[in-house]
């Protein structure tokens, strides 16, 4: 007897099964006749693990146009407009919003979220608001915090304590920004401090890094040589990386396998950066993406990030990591098929790893947490930015969503239009 059975549904290597899940797990993967307390007829469609977003900033999202909008559209405008909103948020107002996107992402099937929060504020009340929503959602939505000191370590002058106090409040990642820092010389001491404190505390570490289209922003290589010096591989990552985009292709040659060998992963946001970055050149134009399909073939771990959903530096977005991987599929031009079912990795078992998952996955044994979507493969999930029908959160059933097909009224086609179109 089981809870929950998924009936018939692709997995995203192919293969064509049914899910049994008892207790919260899945406790088998194979044809089932048994008894459960529920069956979802998936025949035909893809049954993923849920998605994995790791890189948000859940005390910023959902705030849009206070106190006005971003009218350069820079990174630098967005992080003074957040200045200016910070100031007059409370705490129970990034709650609400914090929680009403957690509502998004859970009927999307994003189950797992990493968010940067800001640890630049003497109340902490940032803070104070995503320690409560970890807790409010964490029946169904697994919420990593990173205490970031968006105005700088180093430059804003209480952000070193307040982001050690922040740890201490029971944050779990420690965060920087060493490109806002007032000098490169800062930057870098911030990422050995940075490095130095995550070794003492036995803690992970995500830096907002080079999100800049400065190609001489190169903290990415003092991040990797403390990663290697403290033994933090698989611990560590860089967010963005964009400044790699502008930088010297020998230099890259030297600087891939230093990360490759420090074992630092990557979390390009390019739907962020193909918005932000480049709003200083004329044309031709930079795209605001780091080299990933050079970071993956030197077997660096990347992930794709969402990073903002309708906040001062990103007005659209839904939560919708489809949307995430269909922006970094074209701007980094992995348009191959053995690239298009990456992208969809990037989004899934990727960022899970980024985020150190334990019991992700579609497998015996695994959290019984899983996707329905409306596409027969990865590709088509892609493609249509398909409908989550059913998503199943810690063994339950916590969102369904109908199907997107459309009714047509046109002579002689037929009534009803689908629009998948899987390969054979
Ligand atoms: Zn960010």
């Amino acid at each position: 007897m089981f809870d929950l059975i998924i009936k018939g549904g692709a997995l995203p290597d192919g293969r064509v099964t049914d899910i049994g899940i008892r207790g919260g797990k899945i406790t088998a993967i194979e044809p089932l006749e048994a008894e459960a307390g529920e069956v979802i007829d998936a025949t035909g469609d893809l049954v993923a693990p849920p998605f994995v977003d790791p890189h948000f900033h859940l005390d910023a999202t959902l705030s849009y146009g206070l106190p006005r909008i971003n009218a350069s559209g820079t990174l630098l405008e967005g992080i003074g407009l957040w200045g200016e909103l910070k100031q007059i948020v409370t705490q129970e107002e990034m709650v609400i919003r914090a929680l009403e996107y957690c509502d998004w992402a859970a009927s999307l099937g994003l189950l797992a979220i990493r968010s940067h929060v800001d640890t630049c504020d003497d109340t902490l009340k940032g803070v104070e608001a995503m320690l409560e929503v970890r807790e409010q959602v964490k029946g169904y939505i697994d919420l990593q915090l990173v205490a970031f000191p968006q105005d700088g370590l180093y430059r804003d002058p209480t952000a070193r304590a307040n982001t050690l106090r922040a740890l201490d409040m029971g944050v779990d990642v420690v965060g920087g920004i060493p490109h806002f820092e007032r000098t490169m010389q800062d930057g870098a001491d911030s990422v050995r401090e940075l490095c130095q404190i995550a070794a003492d505390r036995g803690l992970m570490v995500d830096l907002h890094c080079d999100e800049s289209d400065d190609p001489y922003s190169r903290h990415i290589e003092t991040l990797a040589q403390e990663t290697h010096r403290h033994g933090l591989s698989g611990r560590v990552a860089g967010s963005h990386l964009t400044s790699m985009h502008s930088m010297d292709n020998y230099y890259v040659s030297k600087l891939l396998p230093l990360i490759a060998e420090a074992g630092v992963a990557a979390i390009p946001n390019p739907l962020i950066n193909i918005m932000l970055q480049g709003r200083h050149d004329t044309f031709p134009k930079r795209r605001g993406l780091t080299r990933v399909k050079e970071m993956q073939a030197h077997g660096i771990t990347v992930g794709w990030g969402q990073d903002c959903v309708r906040d001062p530096w990103y007005s659209l977005g839904t939560g919708d990591m489809l949307d995430v991987a269909f922006m970094g599929l074209h701007v980094a031009q992995m348009s191959s098929p053995e690239e298009m079912r990456r992208c969809f990795d990037m989004v899934t078992i990727q960022n899970a790893q980024i985020m150190g998952l334990k019991d992700y996955g579609l497998h015996v044994g695994a959290r019984a947490s899983l996707v329905v979507l409306d596409a027969g493969d990865p590709i088509e999930a892609l493609r249509l930015r398909a409908a989550r029908l059913c998503i199943v959160s810690k063994g339950k059933v916590v969102s369904r969503t109908p199907r997107m097909d459309a009714t047509l009224s046109i002579p002689g086609r037929p009534g009803t239009v689908r629009r998948r179109h899987a390969a054979g």
